[in-house]
Parts: C-alpha cells; structure tokens; sequence
C-alpha cells in the first residue's frame, strides 16, 4: 500500500513541479511542498496521510479549524440560491455582514468588501486621500507606515510594507509612503528598555509629521500587533498615543486588523485591547476563517457623512472588484461570526493565549530563545545566536527548528526581520479550537525542536 501511495505522491510532485508556482518559497524548497489533502479541527494530513497539529491555523487565517460543515453549507445554500451579483448594487449577505462586522467593532461603521487584505489595505488608502481631497485638503497624499509592518502584496499595500525582502526587485512602488521605525522592544530602534521607555518610537511620528510637513499626510497605518513581522506587541500606550498624535495633525489612523481581527487577539478586534477608536479598520483572513476569499474595509460612518454623502462629481468612491462581497463568502463570513458568537470563541482565544503565554515560559531559559512574546493566541519566539549579543539566530539554523517542528507534527512559521539574517521569530497562530493539551504539545515539540539545535 505505501508504495501505491508513494508512487501517487511522486506523479504529484512531478506536476506541481512543472505547473505549479509558489509564493514566497525559495527555489530549491519549492520541490518538496506540504501537499495537504484534508483537514480536521486543528489538524491537517498530508498526501502520505500524515497527520500534523497545524499551529499557523494555515496563513494564520483558520481561525475555526478545518472540517466545518456550518461553513461548508452556508456557502452551498448561497450558491445555490443566489451565486453572485456585484456590490454596485446589493444583496442580502453583504448587508447582513456589514451590520454585524459595524457591531464587532463596537461603533457605526460602512463597510466596503474586496477579496484580499492587500486589497482591503489599498480601498483605506484611497479613502483616506479622497477623504482629505474632498474636505479641501487635496495635498494630503501620504501614509506613514513602520517598517517591518506587512500590509500587502500589490504596489501600493506593497509600499506601504517596512519588509525588505518582499519589494526588493520589485521597486519602485507606489510613492508616497513614509516609514518609521517599529515598536520592538528587544531590539529598540531608540535604545530603550522597557523600563526606561518613554514610547519614543511613536513620539517620532509626530517629529515625522513635522518633518513631512503635516499638511501632506492623509494617514497613519498600523496593525495593532505587527504580526507577520515578527509579533512586535508594543507597549499599552503605543497605539493611543498614534492616536492622538493622527489627532493633532489632521491624520487618519487606519488599523489593519487582517490577522489581529475576528477574536485572534482574544478581543473582537486588537486595537480595542488598547482602547483606541480607529478611522478605518481594514480586515479579512479570519473573516471567513480562510473558507473563502473576502476582505472588508469600514470606515467609520463620521468620516463618510463628512466627505461622500453627497452627489457632486467624482465625489463617491470609485472603486469596484468584480468579486469583493461575493454573495458565498459573506454568507460564509456570517456563519463563522455566528459559531464566533454561538462559541464564545474571542474568549475563549484569550483564554487559550494564556495558557500559551504560561506554557511557552518553560523555555525562556533554553539556549538560544532570546524573546518570547505572545498577545492573545499569537506568538513569537525570537531565536538568537546569543543571549548576551541578542545576534540573531542563522537563518538555516531557525529553518531547522521549522522543520524539526514539522518533521514531528506541527506546523510552525518563520517570520520577523526580512533584512537579510534576521527572519529569525518563530511564530505560532493556532486556530480557536485546539484544546490546552494541543497547546502543551506545541511547545514541547517547539523544545524538543530549538534543544535539537544543540
Ligand atoms: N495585512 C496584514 C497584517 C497581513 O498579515 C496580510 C497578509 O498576510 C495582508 C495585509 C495582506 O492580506 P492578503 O494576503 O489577503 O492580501
């Protein structure tokens, strides 16, 4: 039997070779790709039937793990009642969406659907020019953005992006993006330590603003936490201190809430873990748990009566994607906010991060973990060469703990500084539904994974 399954493995590997291109994967390890044929809870099995405890929740998007029929049948119900129709117009699973994405984030909000967060990102920019334009301030064409951030992958969430490694090559962007240093508290852009910050990093925002000139900037994007950056969690006064800097120079604050969103952070959305009330709040991944493509944009409804409730010319949004809102992936959105909701899943996320936090305390004195850092069920575990010298783990080396990880059955990811050399946090995103055993679990095969280094 292994070999009849060896042999199906090969004529896949051998086509996806020839065919397929992936993303983000250097060439050499692009031959030898997880083929994942089904998925169960939190677990996913590969074409060998091996099975794996997916701690990424796949792109850290499979909030409610991998066999939800709800799901599954809330999309077959629309497609079979209604499959598409363009937001030019409206349907029901789009207004209903909308209602509810305004009542998770706590305010009156109009919400804009596309496909993608890069796409999610790049609506809020817009609006945030067209915004200024048409309150008589057209100069204001700028966003401030940190590096180390990720926003996107298309020119102008791309831009907008502090992460070397994913424009270069690719440049020049969109211009217009002004980039700051990011909130990491290991390795201070300002030579701070915790105890002595006096949050310098968003401080220099404001000196950004002046120097910019104020009068030039349409807004300020941020993540609550910067996540695929490294799970940078900045200290608690960071983001309302963004806030009230967007405030003092006639800036919007946009929050890109693509993976903090939807109970990751163990609140409905981060940045209310910081008590700021956000412009524009972009979102997508866990809107849907990764069942189907869909992205939303709200735009709190002051900012929208203020500038485009009106008819004058090129005065409303133009801007459309033929599959933004498409009538399946809302009514998937809905029953994923409905088990959300039915399940008590955003507690329960913040629940499980702490049981996370505890657990991955057992390895803050192994050799080569340098900083751990969690904010509801996220993590990053920052490896180093040194503890003293904070040099950054080698890269091949933090690929082994990856793959030490994987080699005994749980997926873990890589991310952090793109510069090169420093790709070195390993980060875990483990869907809502892993039990306090899958999360002991993780952590042991992540020690058992960074001991076998030595
Ligand atoms: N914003 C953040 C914070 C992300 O992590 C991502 C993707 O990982 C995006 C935007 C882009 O989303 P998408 O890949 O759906 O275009």
């Amino acid at each position: 039997e292994n070999e009849v399954l060896g042999a199906g493995r090969s004529a896949w590997l051998e086509k996806d070779r020839r065919y397929v291109w992936h993303g983000m994967v250097p060439y050499e390890a692009a031959q030898h790709p997880l083929h994942v044929v089904r998925g169960d809870g939190p677990y996913v099995f590969d074409v060998d039937g091996r099975k794996y405890l997916d701690a990424m929740s796949g792109l850290w998007c499979v909030n409610l793990g991998y066999s939800r029929r709800e799901l599954a049948e809330a999309a077959y119900r629309q497609l079979t009642e209604m499959p598409y129709y363009p937001l030019t117009q409206t349907h029901s699973p789009a207004i209903e969406l909308a209602e509810r994405i305004s009542t998770w984030l706590g305010g009156e909000y109009r919400v804009f659907f596309s496909n993608s967060g890069s796409e999610a990102n790049e609506v809020a920019f817009k609006i945030a020019r067209q915004y200024h334009a048409q309150r008589g301030e057209p100069h204001r064409w700028k966003i401030v953005s940190r590096y180390r951030a990720y926003h996107g992958n298309t020119m102008g969430a791309l831009a907008a992006s502090g992460q070397f490694d994913r424009k270069y090559r690719y440049e020049p962007l969109a211009p217009g993006f002004v980039h700051v240093p990011p909130p990491d508290c290991y390795r201070c852009p300002f030579g701070k330590q915790p105890a002595t910050c006096a949050l310098e990093c968003a401080r220099h925002v404001d000196d950004v603003m002046r120097w910019e000139v104020d009068a030039t900037i349409a807004a300020v994007i941020a993540e609550p936490v910067i996540t695929g950056g490294g799970v940078l969690v900045p200290p608690d006064g960071y983001l309302p201190k963004l806030r009230e800097i967007c405030d003092r120079h006639g800036a919007l604050l946009i929050v890109d809430e693509v993976i903090c969103g939807f109970g990751r952070t163990g609140a409905p959305f981060g940045h209310q873990r910081f008590g700021v009330c956000p412009d524009i709040v972009t979102m997508a991944k866990g809107i849907t748990s990764g069942y189907l493509p869909l992205a939303a944009t709200a735009v709190r409804s002051e900012i929208f009566d203020a500038a485009f409730a009106t008819s004058e010319d090129y005065a409303h949004l133009r801007h459309v994607n033929t599959f933004g809102g498409h009538p399946a992936s809302c009514a998937v959105g809905l029953a994923t906010l409905d088990i959300m909701e039915r399940e008590n899943l955003v507690d329960r996320a913040r629940t499980l991060g702490e049981v996370l936090a505890g657990e991955l305390a057992r390895l803050e004195d192994l050799p080569h973990v340098g900083d751990i850092r969690t904010f509801g069920l996220l993590a990053g575990v920052e490896m180093v060469e040194d503890r003293a010298t904070r040099a950054p783990l080698a890269p091949d080396l933090v690929a082994r703990v990856v793959a030490e990880c994987k080699a005994r059955g749980v997926i873990v990811g890589k991310n952090g500084d793109t510069t090169p050399g420093g790709n070195n946090v390993v980060t875990l995103c483990p869907p809502f539904v892993v039990s306090e055993g899958d999360i002991q679990h993780i952590v042991d095969v992540l020690r058992d994974a960074i001991l076998s280094l030595s």
